[in-house]
C-alpha cells in the first residue's frame, strides 16, 4: 500500500488530472489475468475498455509485434509498407466486401474524425450536404468533430462551441430519426450497441430506419464498431447481426479499440461509392497503419478465425445473461442485464456501480461502472470456462459485499 501511495504522489504531480483512476498498479498480465505489484492475480473482465479482446501477452500477438519490431517499424505512407496491405485485405474478409477499402489510423476518436471527412467530400458531390445526424447517449471520441457527435450535452458544454453541423435524435426513436434526415445530411453515424452510453443495444427499427433513411437523401450510414468491433458482439461486426440475420448494411465502419489487441490503431473500412472518395491529399496521419500495429492486427485477425472466437463470444454471452438472471434471483441489488456477446451491463436497482466495482477489486476481479447504475463486462474473448464461472462467482460475492456496505 506504501508503493502505491508513492506512486499516486508522483502521477498527481507528473501527469495533467484528467483520469480518476482505481486504487491499483498493474506490473504484467497474462491471457485473462493482471497481477499488480505485489504478485496479486485479478480477472480481468473488462479488457482495458475492450481492447485486449485476445487477452494480455497473447504469443501470436507478441510474436507479431517483436518480429516486425525487430525488422521494420516505420516509413510513414510515403511508401508502400507490405503489413499495412495485408490487413486491409484481411479486414476486407471480414467484412465480406469484395470491393472494401481501409483508411487506417491511430485511435476510435480518429477512425470517427475520417468517416466524418469522408462524408462531407461524399455529400458536397452532388449536394450541399455537410450535416451529420447521431444518437443521444452515443459516444463517438473526445477530439473537436468526435466529441461534436457524441451525444452526451455534458461533454460539449465547456468546449463549445463546437459548430451546428449536427443533430442528435434520441438513440430509440426511429422516427425522429427519418424526420431529421434531410438533403443537407451527409451522414448517418449509430453504433449497434452503445458501450460508453451504458452498454444500450440500438433497436433494430432504429438501424433500418438510419439506412432507409440515408437510402432517400443519398447521404452515407456510418456504424461506429470501435467498441463493438472484431468479435465482440459474437460476430465480426455487429451490424452483421442487427436484425438476427438480417442485417442493416453500413457504407462505412469505424474500427479502434481491440484491433490490435491494445496496440495504437483504428480503421475506416468503407465499400462501394463511399471507398472510393478520397483522393491523395484529402485526408493522411504519420503514423497510420505502421508495421508493427499492422503486423499485430493481422495476427490478431488469424487468432480469432483459427480459435473460432466468435461463435465462442456468442455462447459466453448466453451464459453470461443467464448466469445474471439466476443472481437476480437471490440478489435484490442486481435488477438484469443488457448488451449482447461479451459486452453486457449488469444493471443494479440502486445507483451504486463504483461501490461494487471496488468491492469487486477487493475480491480480484476488474469492470467498470458504465452508468451509475450498470456495471460494464467486456472480458476478453478467450476466457476458458474455468475463468468464466470464476468471472460471475467474484462478481456475486463482490455484490454481496457492496451490498452490506450500504
Ligand atoms: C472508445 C470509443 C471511441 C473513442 O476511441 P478512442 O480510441 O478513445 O479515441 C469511439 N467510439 C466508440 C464507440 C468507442 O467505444
Amino acid at each position: 500500500m506504501d508503493d502505491l501511495d508513492a506512486v499516486r504522489v508522483r502521477e498527481g504531480a507528473a501527469l495533467m488530472h484528467t483520469y480518476r483512476r482505481l486504487p491499483v498498479a498493474f506490473e504484467r498480465g497474462r491471457g485473462a489475468w493482471l497481477f499488480d505489484g505485489a504478485g496479486r492475480a485479478y480477472l480481468d473482465g473488462l479488457s482495458g475498455l475492450a481492447v485486449t479482446g485476445l487477452g494480455h501477452a497473447h504469443p501470436e500477438v507478441t510474436d507479431a509485434v517483436s518480429g516486425q519490431a525487430a525488422t521494420l517499424v516505420h516509413t510513414s505512407n510515403l511508401y508502400y509498407t507490405r503489413p499495412q496491405i495485408a490487413l486491409a485485405e484481411g479486414l476486407a474478409a471480414t467484412f465480406g466486401w469484395s470491393d472494401a477499402r481501409t483508411f487506417f489510423c491511430n485511435s476510435g476518436a480518429e477512425a470517427n474524425e475520417a468517416a466524418i471527412k469522408l462524408a462531407r467530400l461524399h455529400g458536397r458531390r452532388h449536394r450541399d450536404a455537410v450535416h451529420v445526424v447521431a444518437l443521444t447517449g452515443s459516444f463517438h471520441g473526445r477530439t473537436l468533430g468526435a466529441l461534436r457527435v457524441t451525444g452526451d450535452p455534458d461533454k460539449h458544454r465547456p468546449f463549445e462551441p463546437l459548430g451546428g453541423w449536427v443533430t442528435h435524435v434520441p438513440y430509440d426513436d426511429a422516427d425522429a430519426l427519418t424526420a431529421a434526415v434531410d438533403d443537407g445530411t451527409s451522414a448517418v453515424l449509430v453504433e449497434v450497441v452503445q458501450g460508453e452510453g451504458g452498454v444500450r443495444p440500438v433497436p433494430p427499427q432504429v438501424l433500418r430506419a438510419a439506412r432507409a433513411a440515408c437510402d432517400r437523401v443519398g447521404a452515407l450510414l456510418i456504424v461506429d464498431e470501435v467498441q463493438t468491433g472484431l468479435g465482440r458482439l459474437g460476430s465480426w461486426y455487429g451490424w452483421q447481426r442487427a436484425l438476427d440475420g438480417d442485417p442493416v448494411r453500413p457504407d462505412v465502419v469505424c474500427l479502434a479499440k481491440s484491433l490490435a489487441n491494445g496496440l495504437p490503431i483504428g480503421a475506416i473500412v468503407a465499400h462501394g461509392e463511399a471507398a472510393k472518395v478520397f483522393e491523395p491529399g484529402d485526408h493522411a496521419t504519420t503514423f497510420g497503419g505502421g508495421p508493427v500495429v499492422c503486423a499485430a492486427a493481422l495476427a490478431v485477425l488469424g487468432v480469432i478465425d483459427r480459435d473460432g472466437l466468435l461463435g465462442r463470444a456468442a455462447e459466453l454471452g448466453h451464459r453470461f445473461t443467464a448466469g445474471v438472471e439466476a443472481l437476480s434471483r437471490v440478489q435484490p441489488l442486481v435488477d438484469g442485464h443488457r448488451g449482447r456477446g461479451l459486452l453486457q451491463a449488469v444493471t443494479l436497482t440502486r445507483p451504486v456501480a463504483s461501490q461494487v466495482v471496488m468491492a469487486a477489486l477487493d475480491e480480484g476481479l476488474i469492470v467498470n461502472a458504465v452508468a451509475p447504475d450498470a456495471v460494464r463486462f467486456a472480458p476478453p474473448l478467450i476466457l476458458t470456462d474455468d475463468e468464466f464461472d470464476q468471472m460471475l462467482a467474484r462478481f456475486g460475492a463482490a455484490v454481496t459485499a457492496a451490498e452490506q456496505e450500504l
